[in-house]
């Protein structure tokens, strides 16, 4: 069956009436990257396309969903097998043209939502440019930077193949995930005892970025404590964040495109 928020199920008489609707464009970006023993290495993906999924699915008048990207930028964890790294210039490019692609179709709203750690910087830079050269709007941010304090309730951190991401994969696609090989490595401040400035937690983040190659400093591929991950969890994050990331496309939809104030404009 052809769902309408699936913009891949569609042909393209059906994809210009979504763009005759003004319907904001969900882009799902992931990575093809290690995460530990005992999760496979399509979890970022699958997580973005499922929450973009689950989105488009409850305001399909107001927003689909892309298949997802694949294939991002993942250097830090091409230390182990399976990992597929894009360099930073080429994946800016690459993503700059699926962004394009799009407004030059006439769609006017694009919410990138990631599933990897790596994608923001990249599609900050994506969607400025975006924004700045054509009459559309264009944002991006990972789906667990939403419902902060919800989710703070739920798990007690959140990182790389930790409590947060077993959880979100145990509700998604429990066949994937082997728990008994899941096991605490907490080198959250990446080869420090302790540090205020730099670690890794997306629930709380760290006044400085800082991530280190993850052969440096982990044998296993994780950070943090995948052992206290459970389905129940996934299923609680992803209902409080779809919900958030509901809220803001709306609000997205109703952003106005106006014409420019001034006369000297970069914009087509
Ligand atoms: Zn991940």
């Amino acid at each position: 069956m052809v769902e309408e928020y699936l913009l891949g199920d569609l042909a393209w008489p059906e994809v210009e009436k979504v763009i005759q609707d003004e319907k904001v464009v969900l882009l799902p970006l992931g990575s093809l990257e290690q995460h530990g023993p005992h999760l496979p290495i399509d979890i970022d993906t699958v997580a973005a396309y499922e929450v973009c999924k689950r989105i488009a699915k409850k305001i399909p008048d107001i927003a689909v969903t892309m298949p997802p990207i694949y294939y991002t930028h993942a250097e830090i964890s091409m230390g182990f097998p399976g990992t597929i790294d894009i360099q930073p210039t080429h994946f800016i490019d690459y993503l700059y043209d699926v962004c394009e692609s799009l407004v030059k179709h006439g769609f006017k709203r694009i919410v990138m939502v990631s599933g990897h750690g790596i994608n923001p910087p990249f599609m900050q830079i994506v969607s400025m440019m975006i924004t700045s050269r054509y009459p559309a709007i264009c944002s991006g941010a990972a789906y667990f930077d939403f419902a902060k304090p919800e989710v703070r309730k739920i798990v007690e951190h959140g990182a790389h193949a930790g409590e947060f991401e077993t959880s979100m994969l145990l509700a998604l696609k429990p066949e994937n995930v082997d728990m008994s090989k899941a096991v605490r490595d907490w080198n959250i401040y990446m080869g420090l005892k302790s540090s205020k400035y730099a670690y890794r937690n997306f629930i709380d983040r760290s006044p400085i970025f800082f991530i280190d190659h993850l052969s440096r400093f982990s044998a296993t591929g994780i950070i943090g404590d995948p052992t206290k991950a459970t389905k129940e969890k996934g299923q609680k994050l992803i209902k409080v964040i779809v919900d958030d990331m509901v809220e803001y496309v709306k609000e997205f939809r109703t952003r106005p495109i106006a014409k420019p104030l001034k006369r000297r404009t970069t914009l087509k």
